[in-house]
This record gives C-alpha cells, sequence and structure tokens, in this order.
C-alpha cells in the first residue's frame, strides 16, 4: 500500500475523479479505507478521503504528492457508506466528493471547521494519594482547602471545578494551592452536550390482530432471508408507531442498530418522547434544529455504538451504524425526504433502500397515503405489502362533511368560516373538546390587488406576489421566497389608487376571525411565523397537549403526526387551495394532506369529524377521501399519469437554468439539443419558464426530460454537456418532487 486513491473535497466536474497520493512511511501501519486525509493540491490543502491503496499510481514518481497527515484518529467511512455515496452521486448527479459529505461528522470539514468536542475542566484527587492523610497534612486554619478535599471526598471525584468552586464557597486561589502541593490535578474531560428530551410513560398495549400479522409477516420474510422493503399502510390511528417499536425491539435484541427516519423536525419531540420511553438513553437525534455542536456529540455517540437507535429527519439517514439492521421511515410519502436544495438533490428513502441493500438492513415504509412510486412497487411486488385498516381498540375513522362554500356564498355567508364550521367549533367549546383548524398558506392575506386597475403587488426581485401580514395593527408585505419586508404602500404603484385591497386569507387571518367568533376561546397557531424560534414548536404543542388551548389553527405543519386524543373536529378552509395548485401531484397531494389533516381528529375515546370547506365538494379527489378509500384512488390517479405519461408510470427530471435573462434561454435551447443528439431516448419537453421564473432578481427557465421507468440519466452529464455561459447556473434535480 505504498499508494493512496483518494477523493478531493474540491467540487468540479474535472476534479470529480481518484487522485493517487505516496503514503508516507510513518502513516502506513495505521491508514485505513475511510479515512479522512488532508492532502496538497494545486496550492492549497484540501481534506481528502482515502478510497482504496495500491501499489503503482497513474503519475509519475517525480509528480506524485505525500499525504499530509490523516484527520481522524479512526476512519470516517465505511465500505457501505462508500457504496451510497457513490450510487447518490451517479444517481443524482453531484460529485463523489457531495454525496460523502453527508456520512462525515458534522461541522468538522477541513478550515470549515464548525463543531468540535466540548470539554469541561474537572478536578480530582490524585490517584494514589489517601485523602484523610492528606486532610491531616493540611494546617487547622486552611479551611478552604480542607472543605474543597472534603467536598471532593463526598460528592464525586473528579467534579467540575466551576461546580467545585460554587459548592464550597472557596476561591481559585485555595484549589491552585492544593494543586501546587501536589494533592489534586486538573484536567480538561469531552463531556456531551445533553439534548432536553422528555421521555413519554411507557404504555404497554395488546397488540391488535393486524399489528401482530403485520409484524409476522415482515419478520417471515426477514428470517427467510428476502429483503424486500416493506410498505405499511396503515390508515391514521391504526398503530403504526407500536408496529415499528416492536419491530426495533426485535432488531436491537440481534444487536444490531436501527434509523428512524421522521418528515419534519417539529415531530422529532413527539417522536422521540415516545422511543425514549421504550429505549431510554440509547437513542440518538440527529437533525437540522440541532447546534452544530449537539449534531457532532450525536454523530460520534452513534459512530462509537453508544446507541443504538437514530431518530431524525432526511439527514439521518446517514448515521454511522457499524451494525445496521433496520431503517424505518414513517410517513414515507412526504416530500421533505427529497432534499431539494443544495447541489446533490437525493431522496432519502430511495437512498435508504440502497444503504440498506449495502448493510443487509431491512426497511419499513410507513404511511396512511403511501406516494404512488411506492403503493405501485408494493402492488407489483416489488415491496411487501402490509396493511392495518382499522383504528385500535376499534375506534371509528373520521366522519367526513364537505360544503359547499359556492352555496355559503349564495346564501350570503361571505365569511371565511361556513356556518356549520362555526356551529361545530362552538359545540365543541361548549363541551371541553379540542379543535384543530387548517389552512395550508400562512401570512394575513396572500396577495394585494388595486380594484381599479387590478395590479397585484409582487416582489421585485421573486416576481412572485407579495403576502401581508400583520404584528398588532402594522402591516407588512413580505416575499416568502426572498424575505422582503416592506410597508404595504398608501397608492397603486401602477394606477396611484388608493383601492389597494387584500384577497386570499391566510392563518394570521383566520386566527383573527376565531378570536372575533369565539372571544374566551384560547388559540394556538402554528404556521413557519410563529416558529421561527428554536424550541417554539414544542411549546406550542405542549400549550395545546397539555389543553392548555382550545383552537389550533395551522399550515401543513400541522397536518401530519399529531397525537392528541382530545381533538374531536378538524376544521379544513380551503382544500381548492391544494386541488388547484399547478402541479401535477395536486390530487395526490390533496389526498394525502386532507386524510392527514382528518386522521388528527378522534384519536381518544370520543369520535371525530372533519368539516372539509371548498368550492368543488364532488371533486373525485375529495370523494375517495371521504370513502377513505385509497385504492380506488391509487388506480385512477394512476391511471392519469399512464395516459399523461407522469411519474411514476415515466420518469421526469429537471435541468435548471438560472441567470440573466438572454444567456438562460440561449443555454436551454443548447441543452436541448445536446440532448436531442446524444440521448435520443430521452423526451425534452421545453424550454420553458419555471413556475417561478424569477427569485432573488434571477431568470429560471428550465427543461424537463422525460424518460422511461427502467431508464436512467447518463452519470456525469455535467461532464459531457457543453459548458454554461459564466453567469448562467445549470442544475440538475432528478425526479423532483416539486417544480417551481
Ligand atoms: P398511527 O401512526 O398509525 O396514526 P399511532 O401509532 O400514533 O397511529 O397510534 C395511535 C394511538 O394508539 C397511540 O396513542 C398508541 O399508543 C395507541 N395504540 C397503538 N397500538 C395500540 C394497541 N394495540 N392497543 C391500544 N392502543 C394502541
Ligand atoms: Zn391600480
Ligand atoms: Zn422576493
Amino acid at each position: 500500500m505504498e499508494f493512496a486513491g483518494v477523493i478531493v473535497d474540491v467540487k468540479a466536474p474535472a476534479v470529480d475523479r481518484l487522485f493517487h497520493y505516496r503514503v508516507p512511511p510513518p502513516l502506513r501501519p495505521t491508514l485505513e479505507i475511510g479515512h479522512r486525509v488532508l492532502v496538497p493540491f494545486g496550492r492549497r490543502r484540501v481534506e481528502g478521503y482515502v478510497i482504496e491503496f495500491t501499489d503503482s499510481a497513474a503519475v509519475s514518481e517525480d509528480k506524485i504528492r505525500d499525504i499530509d497527515r490523516v484527520l481522524d484518529p479512526q476512519p470516517v467511512l465505511d465500505q457501505s457508506s462508500l457504496a451510497t455515496a457513490h450510487w447518490m452521486a451517479c444517481y443524482y448527479q453531484g460529485f463523489l466528493a457531495q454525496a460523502l459529505q453527508h456520512f462525515l461528522p458534522p461541522g468538522t470539514r477541513y478550515g470549515r471547521e464548525r463543531a468540535k468536542a466540548k470539554t469541561q475542566l474537572t478536578v480530582e484527587i490524585c490517584p494514589g494519594l489517601d485523602a484523610e492523610q492528606m486532610l491531616c497534612q493540611l494546617s487547622p486554619q486552611a479551611h478552604r482547602q480542607r472543605e474543597l478535599l472534603s467536598c471532593l471526598m463526598k460528592h464525586g471525584n473528579p467534579m467540575p471545578v466551576q461546580k467545585l468552586l460554587a459548592e464550597t464557597g472557596a476561591g481559585h486561589s485555595s484549589l491552585s494551592t492544593l494543586e501546587k502541593k501536589g494533592f489534586v490535578r486538573k484536567r480538561a474531560v469531552p463531556i456531551e452536550r445533553k439534548l432536553q428530551w422528555a421521555a413519554d410513560e411507557v404504555k404497554t398495549v395488546q397488540l391488535t390482530d393486524e399489528q401482530q400479522s403485520v409484524i409476522q409477516r415482515a419478520w417471515c420474510e426477514w428470517e427467510q432471508g428476502k429483503n424486500r422493503p416493506v410498505l405499511l399502510h396503515g390508515v391514521t390511528g391504526s398503530g403504526k408507531t407500536e408496529v415499528y417499536l416492536r419491530l426495533l425491539e426485535r432488531i436491537l435484541r440481534q444487536d444490531r442498530q436501527a434509523i428512524v427516519l421522521i418528515p419534519e423536525i417539529a415531530l422529532t419531540p413527539q417522536t422521540v418522547g415516545r422511543f425514549r420511553g421504550r429505549f431510554g438513553d440509547s437513542i440518538a437525534v440527529l437533525h437540522s434544529g440541532l447546534s452544530w455542536g449537539e449534531r457532532y456529540d450525536q454523530w460520534h455517540k452513534i459512530r462509537a455504538g453508544q446507541v443504538s437507535v437514530a431518530i431524525g429527519a432526511r439527514s439521518a439517514i446517514f448515521a454511522p451504524f457499524q451494525r445496521l439492521g433496520l431503517i424505518i421511515i414513517d410517513e414515507e410519502h412526504e416530500t421533505t425526504y427529497k432534499q431539494e436544495e443544495g447541489s446533490l438533490k437525493y431522496h432519502a428513502r430511495d437512498t435508504a433502500i440502497v444503504r440498506a441493500q449495502q448493510t443487509g438492513a431491512h426497511v419499513v415504509l410507513g404511511s396512511a397515503t403511501p406516494s404512488l412510486e411506492s403503493y405501485q412497487k408494493a402492488v407489483r411486488g416489488e415491496y411487501l405489502l402490509s396493511e392495518l385498516s382499522h383504528r385500535v381498540e376499534h375506534r371509528a375513522m373520521p366522519r367526513l362533511i364537505t360544503v359547499d362554500m359556492r352555496e355559503e356564498f349564495m346564501r350570503g355567508n361571505r365569511h371565511m368560516f361556513s356556518r356549520l364550521l362555526k356551529q361545530r367549533l362552538q359545540a365543541n367549546l361548549d363541551a371541553g373538546h379540542q379543535s384543530i383548524v387548517f389552512l395550508n398558506r400562512r401570512g394575513f392575506a396572500s396577495f394585494m390587488l388595486c380594484r381599479q386597475c387590478g395590479h397585484v403587488l409582487e416582489c421585485p426581485n421573486c416576481k412572485v406576489s407579495l403576502t401581508q401580514h400583520r404584528t398588532g395593527q402594522i402591516n407588512r408585505l413580505s416575499c416568502h421566497y426572498c424575505g422582503l419586508s416592506e410597508q404595504v404602500p398608501q397608492h397603486c404603484p401602477q394606477c396611484q389608487s388608493t383601492y389597494l385591497r387584500a384577497f386570499g386569507s391566510g392563518t394570521q387571518q383566520a386566527e383573527a376571525a376565531l378570536r372575533e367568533l369565539f372571544p374566551s376561546a384560547r388559540l394556538v397557531r402554528m404556521d413557519a411565523d410563529t416558529t421561527r424560534r428554536k424550541g417554539s414548536h414544542q411549546k406550542l404543542l405542549d400549550t395545546f397537549r397539555c389543553g392548555d388551548a382550545d383552537i389550533l389553527i395551522g399550515t401543513q405543519m400541522i397536518a401530519k403526526g399529531l397525537d392528541f386524543p382530545m381533538v374531536t373536529l378538524v376544521g379544513v378552509l380551503s382544500a381548492d387551495l391544494s386541488l388547484n395548485f399547478p402541479d401535477f401531484r395536486a390530487g395526490e397531494r390533496t389526498f394525502q394532506l386532507l386524510t392527514q389533516v382528518s386522521g388528527r381528529s378522534g384519536r381518544g375515546a370520543h369520535p371525530g369529524d372533519v368539516v372539509v370547506q371548498c368550492y368543488e365538494p364532488n371533486h373525485h379527489v375529495i370523494e375517495a377521501v371521504k370513502r377513505g378509500n385509497f385504492r380506488s384512488f391509487f388506480r385512477r390517479e394512476i391511471r392519469f399519469r399512464r395516459e399523461a405519461g407522469y411519474p411514476p408510470e415515466q420518469r421526469l427530471s429537471r435541468v435548471l437554468c438560472s441567470g440573466p435573462e438572454e444567456g438562460v434561454i440561449d443555454h436551454c435551447r443548447t441543452l436541448q439539443q445536446w440532448f436531442q443528439t446524444h440521448c435520443p431516448s430521452i423526451e425534452v419537453v421545453g424550454p420553458s419558464a419555471a413556475p417561478l421564473e424569477r427569485i432573488k432578481g434571477r431568470y429560471r427557465w428550465h427543461l424537463l426530460l422525460r424518460y422511461g421507468s427502467q431508464e436512467r440519466l447518463p452519470a456525469r452529464i455535467s461532464q459531457y454537456w457543453p459548458v454554461p455561459p459564466p453567469q448562467v447556473s445549470v442544475s440538475v434535480d432528478v425526479e423532483p418532487l416539486l417544480l417551481l
């Protein structure tokens, strides 16, 4: 192993390959594959990852350079993470260095370190010394020193310096004296940044027959050595989490480890609470809501094998377990599992399946509303389909009642709440039950329009309408894409009239309306605006959970996962919002959203209702939600996808160019021609302006690539296709879930 093949942490097409370095003899005994090293690269020093060893290098003797040093005591990557990263880079059109980033300890990138081990200064009695004897040696007047010693003897040895001084009231000088006498010594010891999580009390439940059989079938399949992912399709409240917990217990008994992915960090406290109740401290948590230091500590605990279960959002799929046995993906249909930003837009579910293949782990995908992609695979037998079709304890599914808002309007009710929903909310307040009001739009009003000339106030940078937000009596307009915030103008910028009016209600307005309707009701609003601060999610949810609020108002943030037994009414203010969204998945999204939000109702002893306000109450999606019939929805939707050539029947990816208008359109055309010549089996749609045509002043045009479900984009396209002009940037999103 004279030479090492290294991937360097430089992201450019030409550098996306192995570079050979000489391993200096002193490093040879300890250097392993997966080690992070520092290497010279051009005139810089960069971080690199050892991928292989060879006896001959592809570089001449005089040109080859030495590895500088090793960055961590142990390798940070293993064979399975290398293989998974390799797959990610190929499949999602990224560089291997980008894919590898995800597997590294958080916040430790060379030159950009953001985290390191936290240490605490402690003091202890020097080993081998007899404390009693030392006390005798001290003069009787040395009160402080005596107290310090006694405190160490009584309350713990070693002890943090700060704590010792606080408990004894002694000063640093007394401690130094003891140190100089050789009685005690100070040491910095690593400490963990503890996360504060509640542990729920353990509810021991008797599994239902359905739960039992789901577990049996999965386990049988696994024991027979078949390892298809299991798709657990269980209606809301059917006890999917209990199934996860039991499977986890079995895996842990085999001394293997597990990852649990949840779609949203807002749900972590609740999920962690349930898992901690069962598995105690054997749990790590990984998500972007933690500080770099906290993530660093959690990563190392996992790596060191001190915990057996990692729970988290998307990124937890990279938890560095060495004996991974099970990956659970709750709410597998959620779009948050797809990384939409950054340069490697991976899907955590698909990545999980690959990682599981690499490690021999099993995969369980759970949902009340599986994605069409997964359900189709299950129907075809690629996944094992398991179903929970009843709620636990024979609880009824919520009853869904639609309100035709056209009729409301004709009867003279122009309020955002229908008469029925008002009545139901009142009745629920009277009964002392809780309610949830759902509206998938934050802010006060979604756009402002001039009633004289029809001008809509838009963000000058992003070409989307500005949303009105109200703080106390102050109205501001803000852009949800770039964050611009400005005062509401007095006059229309186009015709100078004073008839600017707000249209389209958001959660803020819903809250104001509820306050007016039910002055004594206690309200909690949960959306991106009220949950900016760390911990605010949990605070709001806790308020509602403990019964200190009657009505919870919120965006899709409250649609899923929450388990509040006292909620017996869910009101959906405008189902049309998502039904009419310009996206081929609008029907699927609406089905998911309505089913999920309905599922928050009637989870306890009392049955629940759902009131859905809508302009198209007979829409087939709403009908399917009402009947709770996923299969009929699936059949109809898959037919539409087949006829229209959309996923999962065909694959759809997009190439997005952004920059100055002309350059962007020209480059899109160039790429289109390139595809036609070089990839004749890919159908290119466009170029066209992306739905968000301009963000932060940059124009956005895209090409959609459509190809067969068995086909793939050629790996590393960007190494072959025409290089964009300097101001234009190009990104590829393989199988995007949102096309904005
Ligand atoms: P889902 O995730 O399918 O919506 P949960 O796993 O949240 O459902 O379960 C709903 C509630 O039912 C939870 O409070 C859970 O503790 C409880 N539960 C789960 N399984 C059983 C069971 N077999 N018997 C009684 N209660 C159960
Ligand atoms: Zn005007
Ligand atoms: Zn903007």
